[in-house]
């Protein structure tokens, strides 16, 4: 088992002070190279945030951004796991495609998939200028995180515009609409929720003239309306980064923590917070929470200890 020397962090330049529950502290002299170089905000260093118990144990409590290798380098020397840090929470890259024409339509409920794999999600999709974003990417790129890093982020987007309406449903939808109103023109259909810049889209996509008559759809037309209406297909490429990913997966191996108290298991006397540790959610707060209630956990347990 590794034990931390008693230190006292003080960082090279300035930092920010630190949030509450969340003050960093480095449990080596590398960690604090690595980290006091990026600092840019003013604010004094903390020279309590390391100190011995009575017994002479040094303490400390580690929150500090994910992702960095000089942290994770600092942290195995001391004997933990780390899993590799991969971005999370991230939008999808379409680069040329046509459909970025659509930037600021919101479908309102899509199910997306990644082809060859089983990642899927459901929710609102926006077209931005790049691609897609939204809560079903935010997501899908959560669940997918590791997965799609390890694919050199290639790879083909599956958009089911409708959801969860499935072919046979939509057939149906589309069957009823064109013998009730067999005149009236394709685009105005009105069969299914979507925008309508996205159904003119999504016609044009099949091949579909917009004034064409409900009763001149042919079958052709209408199995190519339907392919596109659930399993449109877009290529993914490179990892759009807007104000960075909003999240890290990968961090100290959560088996090597006390859970009660967040004090490492191989190194007794260091506490861990937030994104150091291999925790990643979806959006929702999620991340702010973990962030929080491992911080308390973390602060409750070092001050106990002491
Ligand atoms: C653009 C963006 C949007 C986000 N939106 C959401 C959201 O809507 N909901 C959600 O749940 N999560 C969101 N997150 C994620 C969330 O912000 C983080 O998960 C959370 O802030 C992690 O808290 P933390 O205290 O572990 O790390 P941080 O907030 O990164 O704090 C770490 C602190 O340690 C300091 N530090 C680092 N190294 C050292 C060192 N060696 N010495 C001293 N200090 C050091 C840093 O300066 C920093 O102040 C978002 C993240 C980003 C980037």
């Amino acid at each position: 088992m590794a034990r931390l020397e008693p230190t006292t962090y003080v960082p090279p330049g300035s930092f920010a002070a630190p949030p509450v529950f969340t003050r960093a502290l480095a449990a080596s002299p590398s960690l604090a190279a690595s980290n006091g170089a990026r600092r840019s905000a003013p604010g004094p260093a903390s020279r309590e945030s390391c100190r011995a118990s009575p017994e002479g144990r040094p303490i400390g409590v580690l929150a500090l951004q994910g992702g960095f290798e000089a942290h994770a380098t600092a942290l195995r020397a001391l004997g933990h796991e780390v899993v590799p840090a991969v971005p999370s929470l991230f939008t999808f890259n379409l680069p040329n495609d046509k459909v970025r024409e659509l930037m600021g339509v919101v479908a309102p409920h899509v199910r997306l998939r990644i082809a060859g794999t089983r990642l899927e999600s459901v929710g609102p999709l926006l077209i931005t200028h790049w691609g897609f974003s939204g809560p079903a990417v935010l997501r899908l790129s959560a669940f997918g995180a590791r997965l799609l890093h390890d694919m050199g982020y290639a790879y083909t987007v599956q958009v089911d515009w409708l959801g969860d309406v499935d072919e046979p449903a939509a057939r149906e939808r589309l069957m009823t609409r064109l013998i009730e109103h067999p005149k009236r023109q394709v685009v105005n259909a009105g069969v299914f929720e979507l925008p309508s810049r996205l159904w003119s889209y999504v016609l044009l996509r099949a091949g579909i003239p917009l004034e064409k008559p409900l009763g001149e759809l042919g079958k052709k037309h209408m199995d190519r309306l339907l392919d596109v209406l659930t399993n449109d297909r877009y290529s993914a490429s490179g990892k759009t980064t807007f104000k960075d990913e909003f999240v890290t997966a990968g961090g100290i191996a959560l088996h090597q923590v006390d859970p009660a108290t967040m004090e490492s298991r191989v190194a007794p006397g260091l506490y861990f917070a937030g994104e150091v540790l291999d925790i990643d959610g979806i959006t929702g707060g999620f991340n702010f929470q973990a962030a929080w209630s491992t911080g308390w956990l973390a602060g409750r347990g070092a001050a106990i200890s002491t």
